[in-house]
């Protein structure tokens, strides 16, 4: 397995049966390494924070793992206004932080984008010198522009699985595979930074299936691959399903490093919440991103994707600083600069 992880980091692709292998495998002690030495070639020891601001949990869709979905009666709703949002970038960026990420359930108030656009506007004149994030589905290609040119930066939208088939036992049939693709597309030929990604370890998921993935994203060259484990919640179908684990997320954490040498990767909230150490050792992976919750401490309660979801305060400096020293006892530290992708 070893000869396996060396020609990836030497050629940077595999053929399918032999990342299956791979993917497959928990002998392949020398992966952290080699993405370790990958990772710090191009971002040395810089990790990157970015300010999550979850600014609504309402939400259309229906998605069968989610815990803001639709159906969910149990969830509690909430939506940020205009001075609860500046409100958390203003204290993110005296803590230092130089990205906030707008996140949100597909909340239909937003689907005009005025609102949206004036948010963007002046969270662009009050920090200047920060990049603005979005994460909040799926939009026009209009949509889209408007929220471009009023000065949003980068869009965050895991394609979630490749494969029709799968998209489809995550997903109710009025979501729509192709499109959530084309979004991807749009936003990159909108000058976007654009992240996609999936979950590890959801339901019904093969090897097969996360192949495809790695494949879809080797054509959209995104510069941000979130991925994280799959968790249950419990008022959704899922719950009863088999969560992803540590050590396959881990595993391929580093085999996107490898492949995708200067993506920005994230250690993600969902790989935190399933063992106190993931994210140091997502760090050790290849992850240089890690995206501390700014949202107001409520907030932070309601939007509640996956049971037992991590909701350490990031909102204060102390917070900030307990992050601080976990990613430096892993090894790194926390950089200054906005950490756009070097792609
Ligand atoms: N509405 C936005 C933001 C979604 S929340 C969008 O459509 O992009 C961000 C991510 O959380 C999702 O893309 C999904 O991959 C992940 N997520 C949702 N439920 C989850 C669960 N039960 N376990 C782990 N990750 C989950």
């Amino acid at each position: 397995m070893n000869e396996l992880v060396e020609r990836l980091y030497s050629t940077g692709d595999l053929a399918d049966d032999e990342l299956k292998q791979l993917i497959e495998s928990d002998t392949a002690e020398n992966l952290a390494e080699y993405a370790d030495e990958v990772r710090q070639k191009y971002y040395g020891k810089n990790v990157f924070l970015r300010g999550l601001i979850e600014i609504s949990s309402y939400c259309k869709n229906d998605c069968y793992y989610c815990g803001i979905r639709r159906s969910n009666k149990s969830a509690e709703r909430y939506r940020l206004d205009y001075h609860a949002v500046m409100h958390s970038a203003k204290i993110g960026r005296k803590l230092g932080l130089r990205t906030f990420v707008l996140q949100g359930g597909e909340d239909a108030t937003f689907s005009n984008d005025n609102y949206l656009c004036m948010l963007i506007h002046d969270l662009k004149s009050n920090f200047p010198d920060c990049a603005i994030t979005l994460s909040l589905g799926e939009r026009s290609y209009e949509s889209y522009k408007r929220l471009k040119e009023a000065g949003a930066d980068r869009y965050l939208l895991r394609h979630e699985s490749a494969d029709r088939e799968l998209y489809y036992r995550l997903h109710p049939h009025g979501m729509s595979f192709e499109n959530r693709k084309q979004c991807l597309y749009n936003l990159k030929e909108l000058g976007y930074q654009v992240g996609a990604g999936f979950m590890v370890g959801a339901p019904y998921q093969t090897t097969e299936n996360i192949i495809s993935d790695i494949r879809f994203m080797q054509e959209l060259q995104p510069q941000m691959i979130g991925i994280g484990p799959f968790i249950p919640h419990n008022d959704t179908p899922f719950r009863d399903e088999k969560g992803g684990t540590l050590e396959l997320t881990l595993r391929l954490l580093g085999i996107l490093r490898l492949i995708f040498p200067k993506v920005l990767l994230p250690a993600t909230t969902a790989l935190g919440s399933i063992s106190p150490i993931g994210r140091t050792l997502g760090l050790q992976t290849g992850c240089n991103v890690i995206m501390p919750n700014i949202s107001p401490e409520d907030a932070r309660k309601k939007y509640m994707l996956y049971n037992n979801k991590l909701i350490s305060g990031s909102e204060t400096a102390e917070g900030i600083s307990i992050l601080q020293k976990e990613i430096e006892s892993a090894g790194y530290f926390v950089a200054k600069e906005r950490g756009d992708c070097i792609i």
